[in-house]
C-alpha cells in the first residue's frame, strides 16, 4: 500500500481542489481518498507494508495523457527525416529512452500517431506485460500518407489509392493498432509548399474510416487546414491533429461534426520545439505560421470546441502545452483536464484513467506548487506513479 500526503489534490471531477491531498494506492488501483477527518496524520495503525510519501507544498493529480506523440522522432531537434532513417536497433533504443523521459515528466499515457518498424506496438506490449518501464501506449502502427506529401516523415505507407489505404488500415488493425492515422494535408517544413495543400479527399479518409469504425476504432488525420477539412469530415474523420490553420468556417464545421481536435502548439510555437529549422530565410515564415496557429488555438478555446493536447514528440514537455492553453485564454483547471479527463474520455477509458477516484488505475503524479495559481508548476514533477508503481520520485531540494 502507498499513501500519498500532499497539500492538495485536483481529482479532475470536482470544480475545486481537495485539501489536503491524500491518496491510497493498493496494487495497481486507487484504494481511497482519505478525507481530513478520516485516517488523518501518520496513522499509528498504518499497515506495516505501507509506504507513506509526504509531499508538502505539492499538488496531486491524475497522470497526464499526451494525445499526440511519436517514439521515432524528437521534435526538440530538427532533421526529422534523418531521425527516422537511423538503423532499427537505434530507432528502438531511442524510442525506449524517449518514452521514459515522457514518463518522468508525468505523462503516464502516450497516444502514438505513427511510428516505424512496429516499435509502438512492440513497446506497447512490453510495457503492458511489465517487461519495460514506460507510459501506457496507444498506438497507430503504420501511418498512411500520399507520396506527394513533403511532410510526414513518420509515415511508412505511401499511397494515393483508396483501395490501398483500405488494405493498409486493415493490416494495421490486424496487427493490433488502436487507431488509424492518415496525413490529409502537408506540413510546414518545406517553404515551397503551402501547408494547407491537401492530398487526401473524402474517398481516401472514408476508406480508412470504414475499416476503423467496423473494428470500433477511430481515424485521426494530420490536417493543418485547407479543402481537406470538409472532405475529411465528410469521409468520417474522428480526430483532427494540429489544425493550426483552420478557418472560422472550418471551426464551424468541426463544431457541428463533433470531431475532436488535438492542439499541438509547442512544436511550432516554442519554446522547445525545433523540428523546423529557423534559418534566416525560413524564420520569418515560421513566425507568421506560428502566429496564425496561436490565433486558431485561441478561437478553439473561446468557442469551447472539443479538444485535447499533445506534444507531437516534444518528449517530456507536455507541461508546456498546458502553459500555452492558459496563455491563450483557457482556465488552469480546464487546461489540466485537456491532458487528463478529456483525453481519457476520448480514448473511451474514462472509467479507469484521467481522474482520481477509488477503483481507478493508479496513474498518479505530484507537482511542486499549485498549478491553479501558476500553471508552470505542471513542469515541476516530484512523483510519478504508473499503474500503482513508483516510476519517479524526486527530492524537493533538487531543482529541475
Ligand atoms: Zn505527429
Amino acid at each position: 500500500m502507498i499513501r500519498i500526503e500532499a497539500d492538495q489534490m485536483i481529482d479532475g471531477l470536482a470544480e475545486s481542489p481537495r485539501r489536503p491531498g491524500r491518496l491510497l494506492i493498493q496494487g495497481e488501483r486507487i484504494a481511497g481518498l482519505p478525507g481530513e477527518h478520516s485516517e488523518a496524520g501518520p496513522a499509528p495503525s498504518a499497515p506495516r507494508d505501507q509506504v507513506t510519501l509526504a509531499l508538502p507544498g505539492c499538488t496531486v493529480l491524475a497522470g497526464l495523457i499526451d494525445f499526440h506523440s511519436h517514439l521515432g522522432i524528437d521534435t526538440r531537434r530538427a532533421r526529422l527525416g534523418a531521425q527516422v532513417g537511423v538503423p532499427e536497433p537505434e530507432y528502438t533504443a531511442h524510442g525506449i529512452s524517449r518514452m521514459q523521459e515522457d514518463l518522468r515528466a508525468g505523462a503516464t499515457t502516450l497516444r502514438l500517431c505513427g511510428d516505424r518498424h512496429g516499435i509502438d506496438l512492440l513497446l506497447r506490449r512490453a510495457v503492458d506485460e511489465g517487461r519495460v518501464v514506460g507510459p501506457r501506449l496507444i498506438a497507430a502502427g503504420r501511418a498512411i500518407r500520399s507520396p506527394r506529401c513533403a511532410g510526414g516523415a513518420v509515415a511508412s505507407v505511401l499511397t494515393d489509392d483508396p483501395d490501398e489505404i483500405d488494405r493498409a488500415a486493415a493490416a494495421n488493425l490486424e496487427d493490433g493498432a488502436d487507431f488509424i492515422k492518415v496525413f490529409v494535408s502537408d506540413g510546414v517544413g518545406d517553404p515551397a509548399v503551402e501547408p494547407t495543400t491537401c492530398y487526401y479527399g473524402e474517398a481516401h479518409v472514408a476508406a480508412a474510416a470504414r475499416r476503423a469504425h467496423d473494428a470500433g476504432r477511430r481515424v485521426a488525420a494530420h490536417l493543418l487546414g485547407g479543402p481537406g477539412v470538409a472532405a475529411a469530415l465528410g469521409g468520417g474523420l474522428d480526430v483532427i491533429e494540429h489544425g493550426w490553420f483552420l478557418t472560422d468556417q472550418d471551426l464551424d464545421l468541426v463544431g457541428r461534426s463533433g470531431a475532436l481536435l488535438t492542439l499541438t502548439t509547442g512544436v511550432l510555437c516554442g519554446p522547445r520545439g525545433h523540428a523546423f529549422e529557423r534559418t534566416p530565410e525560413a524564420g520569418p515564415r515560421l513566425e507568421r505560421l506560428a502566429g496564425r496557429a496561436l490565433e486558431t488555438a485561441r478561437k478553439v478555446i473561446a468557442r469551447g470546441l472539443r479538444y485535447v493536447v499533445g506534444t507531437d514528440a516534444l518528449h517530456g514537455c507536455l507541461a508546456d502545452e498546458l502553459a500555452w492553453l492558459v496563455t491563450l485564454g483557457e482556465t488552469p483547471m480546464r487546461a489540466i483536464r485537456a491532458a487528463t479527463a478529456w483525453p481519457a474520455r476520448a480514448l473511451g477509458m474514462e472509467a479507469t484513467l484521467g481522474t482520481l477516484a477509488p477503483g481507478r488505475i493508479a496513474d498518479v503524479i505530484a507537482v511542486e506548487g499549485d498549478p491553479l495559481d501558476d500553471i508552470t508548476a505542471m513542469g515541476r514533477v516530484r512523483l510519478v506513479v504508473s499503474r500503482g508503481r513508483i516510476a519517479y520520485l524526486r527530492p524537493s531540494e533538487e531543482r529541475q
